[in-house]
């Protein structure tokens, strides 16, 4: 069996890990308006802004 012939460093290895440090949970898109975590395809509920527009007025 091939056997590494060096240990990977902690730069090697955090650079590896770094694609799965996503701060966004699967199913989640940020809002480009406020960039705040929100569901694809829905006004967002902190700016209420979709397609950057203010769609829902208080
Ligand atoms: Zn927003």
């Amino acid at each position: 069996m091939a056997v590494p012939k060096r240990k990977t460093s902690k730069a090697k290895r955090d650079s590896r890990r770094a694609p799965n440090m996503r701060m966004i949970a699967p199913g989640l898109s940020v809002c480009p308006q406020c960039h705040s975590p929100k569901l694809p395809h829905r006004v967002c509920p902190v700016c209420n802004y979709y397609d950057g527009k203010k769609v829902i007025e208080d």
